[in-house]
């Protein structure tokens, strides 16, 4: 391990030297100045005075080369479709998307909300409003109107681009009445919301504000839009994330730091060049969407595959024939997906011919060693456990075959990637804890190029959230708890937080509880993870009726836990829902009023749970423990 440790040295000792020299993988327009101001901590501005463009970098940069060679590969196995953009037809259609939003009056730090499933207008527009300098908010498909109307009334975007509907196992998902539903609920509704009509659900529009995709496509589809040049700092994109309040945070990621970070991570983590193709399975609402499935192999000058489809439709072997097809040379996808895959036929995996790739690369949620080495033994490739968040937008461990092959030990995502100063630390103190102690993982800031800049309108946050969790010192908690070894193996073991991870999608209780406390008949309730053998983790909601005698009606106990599940799904999308909604008389609660939700979980584990000394009414853990 020696280079790759040598290399993550000069990466924090050395940080200036390091990154300057890792920023001439893209072109700036002008210069950059300094590498880093970090004269107000904890804000770190990367590339100061230096002037760039994401989609410059993404797209225009590799015309010259590669216009006729495969830059986004659209693969559909929920529509039967597949098309191949080359660069220079993906040109054609940003420069067509970015006319369009400039039609609609949208300027440089204007926000755009895109809902739209796996469908290319979502790279396209993307990286039109990257082009002109606009602030994208995707938001996740797979949520609903509520947190929708949270997402706009946050970052007040002038146009959203939606579309009729998504398509899951084949079967149409509506997207406009939730897209309708939330403008509703706002208080800043969008001037006009562009629509791609794909012909899968009717759809009602709005006279005035709704507009048709295609109608506007054809009239710009020869537009040529210049580059707007941003102050490597200028904020990019806005992506929400959840964590221990009912407000979900807008990760605000800037523009130079970005495009740097992603592109040497192609090569270093992903061990990738110009001309390889790259296939993520993420969904372009989530943060490896945005840095794996555009940006990331855009930038490196790769083609990226995106894919609208489950892994086990038309067969458990659809991963494999894409990667076939199109030659794919790394492969990144969620453990939660391989442990679906393990349950069919293992002659599926080995059907297809495999030559091209190289790595395959798990994150987003613990890979259990079980998987990772029924994985990587079942296809004679590496495989390799990343771990990361939505914050840094890029590894924080990982192994790095760029830099040098190192021994996989599965059920860890091994060593520290360049960049962050990681640290295993003391949860009271913030003290290093040493080998073999368990600890909060925390990063020494300033945090590395690409990572987030701040909280989208509230710096105040980012500091509080972020930086504050250990006395006297300015230190950037993770909320998840870490182990190293004594070889210097990493191991992440679960959040300090309330926050769960549901089959990779990361989802905030108290989000969950305030929908369940939306229902009329509901007084108070408390959401927990529990571990689930095949998504890691899923919701199990506790909730306390105002009037108990509800549940002694003849169906009262089924009809409430439909209707809860049903409020849930509607504010929160499916993705929340929780496995059973159980109902007690009262929830285990401290003498302060703080909800026991680790002795919850530890009873729906079917373990011990812990020290209650604390508790106000050891009845309420009696209670849950009988109707487990
Ligand atoms: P998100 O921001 O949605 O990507 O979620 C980030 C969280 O997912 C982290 O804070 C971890 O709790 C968890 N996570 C992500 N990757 C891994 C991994 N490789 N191993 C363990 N946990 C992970």
């Amino acid at each position: 391990m020696q280079k790759i440790r040598e290399f993550h040295r000069q990466s924090v000792q050395d940080r200036d030297a390091f990154w300057a020299r890792e920023a001439q993988r893209i072109h700036w327009e002008t210069p950059f100045t300094q590498v880093l101001d970090y004269s107000n901590p904890p804000f770190a501005r990367w590339f100061v005075g230096g002037r760039t463009n994401l989609c410059y970098n993404a797209v225009d940069r590799w015309l010259d080369t590669q216009a006729d060679q495969p830059a986004l590969i659209w693969v559909s196995t929920e529509v039967e479709q597949e098309i191949v953009y080359t660069r220079a037809e993906l040109s054609r259609e940003v420069n067509a998307a970015a006319a369009i939003l400039q039609q609609l009056g949208v300027e440089q730090g204007d926000r755009v909300l895109i809902y739209l499933p796996m469908i290319p207008q979502a790279a396209f527009f993307m990286l039109a409003c990257a082009r002109i300098g606009a602030i994208h908010s995707v938001v996740f498909g797979g949520f609903a109107s509520h947190n929708l109307a949270q997402r706009i009334d946050d970052a007040e975007p002038r146009v959203i681009i939606s579309t009729d509907a998504g398509s899951r196992g084949g079967r149409p998902i509506a997207y406009k009445p939730l897209l309708d539903q939330a403008i509703a609920q706002c208080a800043h509704g969008p001037e006009h919301v562009v629509l791609v009509n794909r012909g899968l659900a009717a759809m009602d529009l709005t006279a005035g504000r709704d507009l048709d995709y295609a109608t506007l496509r054809a009239r710009h589809l020869d537009a040529q839009v210049p580059v707007v040049w941003l102050e490597s700092s200028s904020p990019s994109y806005i992506l929400y994330t959840s964590g221990t309040t009912g407000n979900p945070k807008g990760v605000q990621r800037d523009v130079g730091g970005y495009a740097v970070a992603l592109c040497a991570s192609m090569e270093y983590v992903f061990g990738g060049k110009p001309g390889d193709v790259y296939f993520s399975s993420s969904d372009v609402g989530w943060v490896v969407g945005h840095s794996y499935v555009v940006y990331g192999p855009l930038l490196n000058g790769q083609a990226t595959v995106m894919y609208e489809g489950t892994p086990v439709r038309p067969d458990a072997a659809i991963l494999w024939r894409i990667i076939e097809t199109h030659r794919v040379n790394a492969l990144f996808s969620a453990p939660t997906a391989i442990r679906v895959l393990k349950k069919h036929d293992p002659a599926l995996l080995t059907r297809h011919d495999l030559s091209s790739l190289d790595r395959i690369y798990l994150a987003g949620e613990p890979l259990d060693e079980l998987t990772g080495q029924w994985l990587s033994e079942a296809l004679g490739k590496p495989v390799i456990d990343n771990y990361w968040q939505t914050e840094t937008g890029w590894p924080i461990l990982s192994a790095q075959p760029g830099v040098e092959e190192i021994p996989p030990r599965f059920g860890s995502p091994t060593v520290p990637v360049y960049g962050f100063d990681v640290r295993v630390v003391d949860e009271s103190t913030g003290q290093d804890c040493g080998p073999n102690r368990k600890g909060v993982v925390a990063i020494e800031p300033p945090l590395p190029p690409g990572a987030m800049s701040t909280i989208w309108g509230n710096d105040e946050r980012f500091v509080q959230t972020y930086f504050r969790s250990f006395p006297g010192r300015l230190t950037y908690s993770t909320s998840d708890w870490g182990l190293v070894d004594d070889d210097g193996y990493w191991f992440i073991l679960g959040r300090t937080d309330d926050v769960i991870n549901v089959a990779g999608h990361r989802l905030g209780t108290r989000e969950i509880e305030e929908s369940v406390n939306t229902h009329p008949a509901v007084a108070e309730s408390a959401v927990v993870g529990v571990a689930d053998q095949l998504k890691g983790q899923e919701a199990m909601a506790f909730a306390v009726l105002r009037n108990p005698a509800l549940l002694d009606e003849a169906g009262g106990r089924d009809r409430l836990e439909a209707e809860i599940k049903r409020v849930i799904e509607q504010r929160n999308g499916a993705v929340a829902r929780p496995a059973r909604i159980m109902f007690v008389n009262s929830l285990p609660k401290t003498r302060s009023g703080k909800v026991l939700r680790r002795a919850i979980v530890a009873l729906c584990e079917g373990r011990d749970p812990g020290d209650l000394t604390t508790i106000e009414d050891p009845g309420a853990l009696d209670q849950i423990r009988s109707v487990l």
